[in-house]
């Protein structure tokens, strides 16, 4: 096993965040202030967890942190209302709406609501139209994570098959959608796919996304396969059995640890991203 390669999340991250200081310092010495705000809407423990993650690694960084908190009954025109007050707020260069919202709330609309300059995590169907045409500016920051995590290893998706277990807007579909784009040779999965360890077998290139713990079993994969586990589940579960994906694959996510920290890198840099071209515009 000592030829096994634990792609480190962590490791990857800090790379990427390194990399951001000097670009945050340098729009602050030209009066930029990068800014994300959050919404969350409710008290979902994890959905607060996770947008408290994201602002407390904007401010470590120096970006700021607008977190907004809406109550639980807010409804579709209140929260598209927010949104479009911080569409014209322009201190605000990236606006993430926390998923899922409640039930009632009309989850698409408040995403479409969001302007694409401000599409910092690829919600919009404009922004996963551009992801999938090849020249998106912000893809969703999962997939961006994950092809983050290869480029960072050097593992080029070229030629290659890669098997993508999951269909979500913000995650199954737009990963596929780079991995394309990336020329490997793509199938996607759900809940609807017969002989799943068959096709999964056959993957160069494993993306577990489907949000049930230890779901793609070690057996399944072909001898060396690279697996990216997207899964976060309750526990710090990923959504591979790791320890017997870890005997099959050549290269492996742990969970936690492999793809969670580079995403929220990934939202740290389009935040960045965009608050350079709102200051590019203004020069
Ligand atoms: P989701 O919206 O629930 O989508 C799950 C996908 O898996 C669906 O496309 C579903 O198919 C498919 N699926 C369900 N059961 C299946 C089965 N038996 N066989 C094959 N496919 C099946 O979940 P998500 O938002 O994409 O999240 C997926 C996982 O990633 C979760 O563990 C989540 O916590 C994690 N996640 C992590 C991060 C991070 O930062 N690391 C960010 C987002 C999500 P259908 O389309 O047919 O229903």
């Amino acid at each position: 096993m000592g030829d096994k390669l634990i792609l480190d999340g962590k490791k990857v991250s800090n790379d990427v965040r390194e990399a951001l200081k000097p670009r945050i310092a340098a729009l602050k010495e030209k009066g930029i202030q990068p800014c994300l705000a959050t919404i969350l809407v409710g008290d979902d423990p994890s959905s607060a967890t996770y947008v408290r993650m994201k602002g407390n690694a904007c401010e470590r960084l120096g970006i700021e942190s607008k977190r907004i908190h809406l109550p639980a009954e807010t409804t579709t025109e209140e929260l598209v209302q927010v949104i479009q007050d911080l569409n014209n707020d322009e201190k605000v260069h990236g606006i993430l709406l926390q998923h899922p919202v409640p039930g009632h709330i009309d989850e698409r609309k408040a995403f479409e609501t969001i302007s694409i300059e401000k599409d910092v995590d690829g919600v919009t169907s404009w922004g996963y139209g551009q992801t999938a045409l090849g020249f998106g500016l912000y893809p969703s920051c999962t997939p961006a994570a994950i092809m983050k995590i290869m480029e960072y290893y050097g593992i080029s998706a070229e030629g290659k098959h890669a098997v993508v277990i999951g269909r979500s807007p913000i995650l199954g579909k737009p990963v596929s959608a780079l991995l394309l784009n990336a020329n490997a040779t793509v199938t996607t999965c759900h809940s609807y796919t017969k002989n799943l360890p068959e096709i999964v077998a056959q993957g160069d290139i494993v993306v577990a996304a489907v949000g049930k713990p230890e779901f793609i079993k070690g057996e399944w994969l072909k001898e060396g396969a690279v697996v990216l586990d997207a899964g976060y589940n309750p526990g710090n579960i990923g959504d591979v059995e790791y320890e017997s994906c870890l005997e099959k694959a050549s290269a492996i996510t742990p969970v936690p640890g492999g793809v969670g920290p580079v995403t929220i890198s990934m939202l740290l840099k389009h935040t960045v991203d965009a608050a350079e071209r709102k200051l590019a515009e203004m020069e």
